[in-house]
C-alpha cells in the first residue's frame, strides 16, 4: 500500500490531496471550530464517487469548484454520492449535488431513518433541542443563542437529499475495488465505515480522529447512549485491521490500534470527571466545569451534549442517579 501522501493541487489556499491511487482528499471550509471537513473524490473508468460534501457555505462551493477544474471533473462525471453519516458538515451540500449531477446519495439505512427528524425543515428537532437544553440547566438566553445557531445549520443543509440506503456487511465499489459498508454507531447513530478489506484501507468519517476527539453527542430523540455505542464501535473497528484510515478532518491515520487506546483512555478519564463533577448539579453545570474555557456557541452546544452522553452512559451503568424534576440533575450513588 502506498504510503505517502502527497499533494497535487493548490487551490484557494488549500491543498487538495492524492491519498492513493485514484483517490483524492478535497479539504472543504465550514464555519465551524473544526475549519474544515475532508471530503474525498474516488475516480474509475466510468466516472467519479464523492464522499462526505461540506455545508451551503460560500467558501465550500468555491473550493469544490476548484477542486473540479483541478481534476477535470465535469458535473455529469459524479455517478455516486456517499456519505459516512448525517452530521451537517457531511450532509450539507448533497442535495445540492445530487441536483447539480443527478447522482444517488447513499447512507446508512439507521442513518436514514433519523433524518426526517433530524433535519426536518421546520426546525421541530431544533425546539426538542433548546427544551432538553433548558431541562438540563441551561439558562434561558443560552438556550436561545444556541436555538439560533441550530436554525443556521438547518439552513445550511438545504437543499435535501433524496437518500438510498446501504446495510451494514454490504460491499459497495468505488474506484475498481470493493468496499465492506460497517456499521459503527456512536459519533452519529447511523455512522459508517467502508472498508477495503484487500488491503485495509477504510474511510473512517468522524469515528476515529487524530489529535481531536470525536464528539460523542446526546440528542434528544436519538440513542439514548451514544458512548456505549461508540466504545464497542471502537472495539468492532479495531477488529477490522485497518491499515490506513482517511477520516473526516485531520490528518490520515495509519496507527488506528494505538489512536483507539488512546480514545478509550480519553473517555475513562472523562467519565471520571463527570462523576466527579457531579454532586447534585445539573449537566449544565458539569459541562461548564469540565469544560472551562468554552469560547463559542458552537463549542459550548457540543460540550453540552458531550457531557450530556457521559453522564447517561454513568446513570446507565449504576453509578450516577438522575433525578428528574422541573430541572434534571446527577448525583453520585454511593
Ligand atoms: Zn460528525
Amino acid at each position: 500500500m502506498q504510503t505517502a501522501c502527497f499533494m497535487v493541487y493548490w487551490c484557494s489556499m488549500l491543498p487538495i490531496t492524492k491519498i492513493a491511487e485514484n483517490i483524492f482528499q478535497v479539504p472543504v471550509p465550514v464555519p465551524f471550530p473544526l475549519k474544515t471537513i475532508n471530503c474525498y473524490l474516488v475516480r474509475d473508468d466510468a466516472g467519479w464517487a464523492m464522499i462526505d460534501t461540506g455545508l451551503q457555505y460560500a467558501p465550500a462551493h468555491e473550493i469544490w469548484e476548484a477542486a473540479f477544474g483541478a481534476l477535470d471533473i465535469h458535473a455529469r462525471d459524479i455517478r455516486r454520492i456517499y456519505l459516512t453519516h448525517a452530521h451537517p458538515d457531511h450532509y450539507g451540500l448533497a442535495g445540492h449535488f445530487q441536483n447539480l449531477t443527478g447522482a444517488p446519495v447513499f447512507l446508512l439505512d439507521k442513518e436514514i431513518e433519523i433524518v426526517p427528524f433530524e433535519w426536518k425543515p421546520d426546525g421541530e428537532h431544533i425546539d426538542l433541542i433548546a427544551r432538553f437544553f433548558e431541562s438540563h440547566g441551561m439558562p434561558r438566553a443560552v438556550v436561545e443563542t444556541v436555538h439560533e445557531r441550530q436554525l443556521q445549520v438547518l439552513a445550511m443543509v438545504q437543499p435535501q437529499p433524496v437518500l438510498s440506503a446501504l446495510h451494514q456487511g454490504e460491499c459497495v465499489t468505488l474506484g475498481a475495488d470493493s468496499y465492506r459498508v460497517v456499521w459503527v454507531p456512536g459519533h452519529a447513530d447511523g455512522h459508517l465505515v467502508l472498508h477495503r478489506e484487500a488491503d485495509g484501507l477504510a474511510f473512517i468519517g468522524d469515528h476515529v480522529l487524530i489529535k481531536i476527539t470525536p464528539n460523542i453527542a446526546l440528542w434528544p430523540g436519538l440513542d439514548p447512549n451514544p458512548l456505549k455505542n461508540y466504545l464497542e464501535s471502537l472495539d468492532k473497528v479495531e477488529r477490522l485491521a485497518i491499515r490506513r484510515a482517511l477520516p473526516g478532518h485531520r490528518g490520515v491515520i495509519d496507527k488506528l490500534p494505538e489512536r483507539v487506546a488512546e480514545l478509550r483512555a480519553h473517555h475513562a478519564a472523562r467519565l471520571e470527571e463527570c462523576l466527579n463533577a457531579a454532586n447534585g448539579c445539573t449537566a449544565y453545570e458539569v459541562c461548564l466545569r469540565i469544560f472551562p474555557g468554552l469560547r463559542t456557541t458552537d463549542e459550548l452546544r457540543m460540550a453540552m451534549v458531550e457531557t450530556l452522553s457521559h453522564l447517561e452512559y454513568l446513570v446507565a451503568a449504576g453509578k450516577l442517579e438522575k433525578r428528574e424534576g422541573e430541572v434534571v440533575s446527577y448525583k453520585q450513588l454511593k
